[in-house]
């Protein structure tokens, strides 16, 4: 997608080899315009897909999976990654090791909001090691549901994430794909050209 990887080039920080800060526009201050223009290319690229509900974790993938969810005309669930102050009994739950925090989050989502037979389109913001995606994919299991496709914002592909996410027989969309970071600049993948 054009539009996120001029976006990406212009305000995105490389903090690391591995990470990349990209707080102006998607993971601290929001761009409105930027997330309706990602919702509506994840909702082309799945408008085949006969999504029912759209799925992602909080806090950094709400912005763009509500969005593909307006565009779809479908719900929005969102995986909690702390306990709700009123308490859930009937919870689907996964361990989820956080890329960037380095730590394990027990995360869940009630199950009164996925059913049986659900198609579910899952959307994140990065694509690091795939434990974030393989946690949901993994409720959506137990809820009996089917995950139809997973959208990722920013995939970086020399991760494993993304050759798990494939091997595990889902259907993987990225927005960006990125070869490698180098010198403090982003490199995209050479067959990016979407
Ligand atoms: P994974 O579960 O695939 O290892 O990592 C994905 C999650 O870690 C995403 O939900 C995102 O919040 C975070 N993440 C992974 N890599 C990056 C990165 O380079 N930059 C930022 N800002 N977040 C990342």
């Amino acid at each position: 997608m054009k539009l996120l990887k001029k976006k990406i080039m212009t305000d995105g920080k490389v903090v690391n080899d591995a990470l990349l800060k990209v707080d102006s526009f998607l993971n601290h201050q929001i761009e409105p315009e930027l997330m309706k223009e990602i919702g509506r290319e994840f909702a082309e690229r799945f408008k085949d897909a006969k999504v029912t509900k759209v799925l992602t974790i909080e806090a950094s993938g709400i912005a763009a999976a509500l969005m593909t969810a307006l565009y779809l005309d479908v719900p929005l669930v969102f995986a909690r990654k702390k306990k709700s102050a009123v308490t859930e009994e009937n919870l689907y739950a996964a361990e989820v090791y956080s890329f960037t925090k380095k730590e394990t989050n027990r995360v869940t989502v009630a199950s009164e909001f996925l059913a049986d037979g659900d198609q579910i389109l899952i959307i994140d913001d990065f694509l690091a090691n795939g434990e974030a995606v393989l946690g949901l994919c993994n409720i959506v299991e137990q809820a009996k549901a089917n995950v139809v496709g997973v959208g990722i914002v920013i995939e970086k592909s020399f991760q494993p994430g993304c050759e798990k996410i494939r091997k595990a027989g889902y259907r993987l969309e990225s927005l960006a794909r990125i070869h490698s970071f180098s010198d403090g600049r982003v490199n995209f993948m050479q067959d990016d050209t979407k």
